[in-house]
């Protein structure tokens, strides 16, 4: 079935095939399937065909084809190469329905030709391909590349050279002499230090050597250059340069922290050591090896963490431990890989604090800081919060504890708990006259007296100091007799004179005693009930010993009713005043009258200005309560004849609350009174506190022409003293004093002395209580020059003043006539107690 159109040629083929219009066979006829491998051709592409357009293009041609050589893989992995040809097979309408023609293996030196041929092209596409990923690569290396042939001309470069230099592109064509690339680089500055004949000299001289040399150097915009050049088998050169700035910034950086680092290690106060993942140290400083007290010869980077502790432990860092079980305790402690702080103990005494932390590494830190002092001071801290700095004693906190302790412990132990309340008096005027240097010496001193007076007690007795002259002493077990015996002692101890910077100084001692569990089961309790049992101690003449008494609880309470019916009053009005009057001797007429607060208690009756008053103080009431009794005193004295004075008395707190003289101005102004009519009344306790101030006011009340009068002149410690600090008007001598004057010989002497010295500084004197015509005629003659008391008269309601002036204002000195026993108007109920304010 050939065509008869076949030349000889092509008879001589192996097979005979035909395919359909997509080139896939349809017959095959001869040793196709032996030749091509293939199992089943039909259906299949015609073999050599691999898909590729380009291949099959002849063969698709609607003219007949010949001599097509097809290389052709064969199922035995050898390629056999076929020579075609063949013709288009063509319907009656002329289209190509397929082809048909004639296929050979090709053998003998042809197919060896062939094979050569096949494998030079195979080499140049790898190749290709190999210098297109290379250009690719090197066109995109960070690093300028430039290549010579033998000649020194370029031969390839990438864009990078171009941007390093800024290079002109004409100058980078294939076939540039290296030279003028040079010494054009080296015209434009590249080569520092060199002009172009010297940059090319030495480029030449490099690239002479014919061997790898690498060289830095800084282009003038401050990047730095690594140029390496390497001479190449064929003759050529490759250039490359790298821009090593940020790398060698990054060095410098690196080298810096370094730097730092080890500047920091030297310096830093604490020991360190770092531990690689294999417990090595890597690092230890110096201060590791001082603070322990190791050599660097046997401590030192390499060592292990195990020989490190073994060091330690011989150095004595581990009291008690050999090295061994020192290691132990370590390793278990490094086992954990957390982060931890102990606080170690050295032989020496010293405490490290040492923290352990792991590194991301798998290795750990360790710093050692010595925390002696620290912990000392921690120490003393907590001593300082327990104990009173100036005696050591124990504080109140601690007392409370140990009280708490030994309440606690009572009922298995059986026995009272005895709490002594002890506080020194005097103390307060002995610290504000002679200084608080002299005050702190004497409680010093009083502390040792106190400690040794309780020695007997063997350890059952805890003494602590309260604050200020107060102290408190627990004892337990004990009995009612014996915590009276013991304060006896201390009574005794305290009360005896003490010389201190070369003066004699008293004080005495008052003791509050409360037996527990009776008086109280808690330590508040206790103590409280042994400070009620203290001030009563201390209102029955001090320098006595108290037992507590559940009626004191009740005396309290009075006085805390007291308290609150104090603020009632003054919006009730239930105050009023009590005036009595004081003879000027020389004339024997009334010289004026004392202003004395009165209190009308609606349940209690005529309260003493001695028993609210230092509770008036003490909350604060006095401030407004003596702002009334002023406003009251002038309002009063504007409706007297305008020779008569009134005096009032000021208490120390008003002063502290800063603005008495304003106060004192607003009176006088309201009331229209004339200043110099005006005497004010202070007792030392004004003068006790801050002076500059205080002595400020008293000045400016002066200068407005308000009289200033010292009352209680003789009780207080140091009244001498107080005469020379301010330049009173006048001294108020005290009716103890006067009521000695019978008695006591030196009293009169006293008397004397005081109007003398008043009379030089130019003060009048007051005597006060003169009760009677002896006293009267004893004071006369001493020189004073007004007098005071019941035998004048006792204080009267304000509206008995009037009354109590004769015509001409002459009074005669007659206690019946100013005291009209019996008459309602004349006559006021005395309060009994009489004490004086300190
Ligand atoms: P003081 O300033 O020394 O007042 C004199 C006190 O002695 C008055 O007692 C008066 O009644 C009393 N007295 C007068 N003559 C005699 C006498 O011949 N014999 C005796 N035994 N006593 C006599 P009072 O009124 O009970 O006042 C006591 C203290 O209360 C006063 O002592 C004064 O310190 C204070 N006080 C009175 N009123 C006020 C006031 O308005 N403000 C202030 N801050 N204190 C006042
Ligand atoms: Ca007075
Ligand atoms: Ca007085």
């Amino acid at each position: 079935m050939l065509p008869d159109d076949l030349d000889l040629d092509i008879l001589a083929a192996d097979w005979v095939w035909e395919t359909d219009a997509g080139l896939r066979l349809t017959r095959v006829h001869g040793r196709f399937a032996a030749l091509t491998g293939a199992a089943e051709p039909l259906g299949r592409p015609w073999p050599g065909l691999d898909g590729d357009p380009d291949d099959d293009a002849p063969l698709r041609s609607p003219i007949p084809f010949r001599d097509v050589i097809r290389p052709h893989r064969h199922r035995d992995g050898r390629t056999r190469w076929f020579r075609f040809g063949g013709a288009p097979l063509l319907a009656a309408d002329g289209t190509v329905t397929g082809w048909r023609g004639l296929g050979a293996e090709l053998s003998g030196p042809a197919v060896a030709e062939l094979e050569r041929a096949r494998r030079c092209e195979e080499q140049s596409r790898r190749f290709d391909e190999q210098s297109r990923r290379f250009e690719a690569v090197v066109e995109n290396l960070p690093l300028g590349v430039s290549l010579f042939d033998a000649d020194l001309r370029l031969t390839a470069h990438n864009e990078r050279l171009r941007d390093l230099f800024g290079l002109p592109q004409e100058l980078l064509r294939p076939g540039t002499p290296l030279e003028r690339m040079i010494r054009t680089s080296a015209g434009a500055g590249n080569y520092p230090h060199l002009n172009p004949d010297e940059a090319w000299d030495y480029v030449s001289a490099r690239i002479a050597q014919r061997v790898r040399l690498q060289r830095e150097r800084h282009l003038p915009d401050g990047v730095l250059l690594k140029t390496t050049i390497a001479p190449l088998p064929d003759g050529g050169t490759l250039v490359v340069h790298e821009d090593a700035t940020d790398r060698a910034r990054a060095d410098a950086r690196l080298a810096e922290q370094n730097r730092w680092l080890d500047h920091a290690l030297a310096h830093m106060s604490h020991g360190l050591v770092l531990f690689d993942a294999d417990h090595r140290v890597t690092v230890v400083n110096r201060q590791f090896l001082d603070l322990y007290g190791l050599s660097p010869e046997t401590v030192h980077p390499g060592i292990t963490a195990e020989e490190l502790i073994h060091r330690r432990t011989e150095a004595g860092n581990f009291p008690g431990l050999r090295p061994e079980e020192a290691w132990v305790q370590v390793s278990e402690r490094l086992a954990a890989r957390t982060r931890y702080r102990l606080d170690q103990t050295l032989t020496d005494g010293r405490v490290v604090a040492v923290t352990y932390a792991p590194t991301p590494e798998g290795g750990f830190v360790t710093v050692h800081e010595d925390v002696t002092a620290a912990k000392r001071a921690e120490a003393q801290i907590v001593h300082m919060a327990h104990h009173d700095a100036l005696t050591g004693l124990p504080n109140r906190a601690l007392l409370h504890e140990g009280l708490a302790e030994a309440l606690a412990q009572a009922p298995a132990s059986g026995g009272a708990t005895a709490v002594l309340c002890l506080d020194l008096d005097r103390f307060k005027t002995v610290n504000d006259t002679l200084g608080h240097a002299v005050g702190d010496k004497l409680l010093r001193e009083a502390t040792a007296r106190l400690t040794a007076a309780i020695r007997d007690e063997a350890g059952l007795a805890t003494l602590a100091r309260l604050g200020g002259d107060e102290f408190a002493l627990v004892l337990r077990p004990t009995s009612r007799f014996r915590a009276g015996r013991l304060a006896g002692r201390l009574i005794e101890a305290v009360g005896r004179d003490y010389e201190i910077d070369g003066q004699r100084v008293a004080v005495g001692l008052s003791v509050g005693i409360a037996l527990g569990p009776t008086d109280g089961q808690d330590p508040e309790g206790l103590l409280r009930a042994a400070d009620m049992a203290l001030y009563r101690a201390k209102a029955e003449g001090r320098g006595v010993h108290r037992f507590f008494e559940p009626a004191m609880d009740a005396a309290i309470q009075t006085r805390r009713s007291v308290e609150l019916d104090l603020r009632a009053a003054l919006a009730e009005q239930q105050f009023a005043l009590a005036f009595q009057p004081f003879l000027d001797l020389a004339t024997n007429r009334i010289a004026g009258f004392e202003a004395l607060v009165r209190w009308h208690h609606p349940v209690r009756g005529v309260v003493s200005p001695a028993a609210f008053v230092p509770i008036a103080e003490e909350t604060g009431m006095i401030v407004p309560l003596g702002e009334w009794v002023l406003r009251q005193a002038c309002r009063e004295a504007a409706r007297w004849p305008t020779s008569l004075r009134v005096s009032v008395n000021l208490s120390p707190v008003q002063f502290r609350s800063g603005d008495i003289d304003a106060t004192v101005i607003a009176a006088l102004r309201d009331a229209g009174l004339d200043p110099h009519r005006l005497e004010l009344e202070i007792t030392e306790g004004v003068l006790l506190q801050d002076n500059a101030s205080t002595l400020a006011i008293l000045h400016r009340l002066k200068r407005l022409g308000v009289r200033i009068a010292m009352d209680d002149f003789g009780t207080g410690y140091s009244s001498l003293g107080y005469l020379r600090a301010f330049p009173f008007d006048k001294i108020k001598i005290d009716r103890a004093f006067v009521a000695d004057l019978a008695v006591r010989p030196d009293a009169l002497a006293i008397v004397r002395a005081v109007t003398t010295l008043a009379d030089s500084l130019d003060m009048t004197t007051t005597a006060e209580g003169v009760e009677t015509e002896e006293q009267l005629a004893h004071l006369r003659e001493a020189g004073c020059t007004e007098v005071q008391g019941y035998l004048i008269s006792r204080p009267v309601p304000s509206e008995a003043v009037a009354p109590m002036l004769t015509e001409d204002g002459i009074v005669q000195p007659s206690p019946t006539a100013f005291s009209p026993s019996g008459s309602s108007r004349g006559r006021e109920a005395e309060p009994g107690i009489q004490s004086r304010r300190r």
